[in-house]
């Protein structure tokens, strides 16, 4: 590990001015990125702990529910409000890493977790999300646990959150600021496609720090699931997850969401397989029907073409499950 500055502020104007100095990052639980700081796959010259800062609130916020960018993960999804009005964030925190891992992991951290493609972890190796421009180990390797959605020539890195499926399918609104400037940022607009530079993850701009996350009132707590499919019970990232709810009236659907993980380069909501259950019977005819929307335009590589089938089965099942068939 590299030798670096460790900055403890006393308040968020002071960890913003610190996050400014070059080569700076802010620090959460350390789960992702002092792991990454050992490897040397990162090696910010100071750290900027947000420990000290009042930012691990979660409480009522008009209809929905506000949560601190330093919330534990553990905190989240054990909270009265989230267990009563999001289930499917509980169960998506649940779903990933560790006991404890999720206690020491935060909200904020867990936005901007990085890829576990193996060849980003490893230096020996080029990556052009580590080193851009020097090429992608992945494009001419084992890619078994890559994406097939939301790919480039560039990278075929999964995003590795669970959390933030279940926030892209919630319609979470990601809160910053930086200096005075303060933004609102939709789950979806937050996390960017890999293009030709995957270096950038996200649309953050430096020193911009991640306050709070607001979930909007939710009518899909009495049908959401997340369902993830992975190599071992525990502690494994997904090789296909489906974080679904579902607003059921009168035998119909009136609305509904569908966000995939462990197949996309981002949290990957589905737009067209919502659309495709508007009006229809929950079953599983109209399930299998979007899942197959979903995956219109799958781009596997060589080792992955069985997540094409695993992803519409993952989102037929949690479809399922969401509706009550056991
Ligand atoms: Fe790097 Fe992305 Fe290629 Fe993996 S897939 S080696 S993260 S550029």
């Amino acid at each position: 590990m590299k030798p670096f500055t460790y900055v403890r502020p006393a308040d968020t104007k002071a960890a913003i001015a610190a996050a400014r100095a070059s080569g700076a990052s802010f620090l959460g639980g350390g789960t992702t990125l002092t792991d990454l700081m050992r490897l040397e796959v990162m090696s910010p010259t100071t750290l900027v702990d947000l420990g000290p800062l009042p930012l691990a609130t979660i409480e009522r916020r008009g209809d929905g529910i506000r949560i601190g960018a330093t919330a534990s993960n553990s905190d989240v999804a054990n909270h009265a409000l989230v267990t009563e009005r999001y289930p499917l964030l509980a169960q998506a925190i649940l779903a990933g890493a560790s006991q404890q891992v999720r206690n020491m992991a935060t909200v904020g951290g867990n936005l901007l977790q990085r890829t576990r493609c193996p060849y980003f972890r490893d230096r020996a190796v080029p990556c052009n999300k580590r080193t851009p421009g020097a090429g992608c180990s992945a494009l001419e390797g084992y890619t078994r646990s890559h994406a097939i959605l939301g790919t480039s020539a560039s990278c075929i890195a999964t995003h590795p959150s669970d959390m933030c499926v279940a926030l892209a399918a919630l319609e979470a609104v990601v809160h910053t600021r930086n200096g005075s400037r303060e933004r609102a940022i939709p789950i979806g607009d937050f996390h960017t496609l890999p293009g030709d530079h995957p270096e950038i993850e996200n649309v953050l701009e430096p020193g911009e720090m991640i306050t709070h996350v607001e979930l909007p009132a939710s009518p899909f707590a009495g049908h959401a699931r997340y369902v993830k499919v992975r190599d071992r019970a525990a502690f494994a990232f997904a090789l296909a997850s489906a974080a679904v709810g579902l607003d059921i009236a009168d035998g119909r659907i009136r609305a509904a969401r569908i966000a995939l993980g462990g197949v996309a380069t981002k949290p990957w909501r589905s737009l067209e397989a919502e659309q495709a259950l508007v009006g229809q019977q929950p079953t599983r005819a109209s399930f299998e029907r979007a899942a197959a929307a979903a995956l219109v335009d799958p781009k596997p590589s060589r080792d992955n073409a069985f997540k094409v089938t695993l992803a519409k089965h993952t989102i037929v099942r949690a479809l399922e499950l969401a509706w009550g068939v056991s």
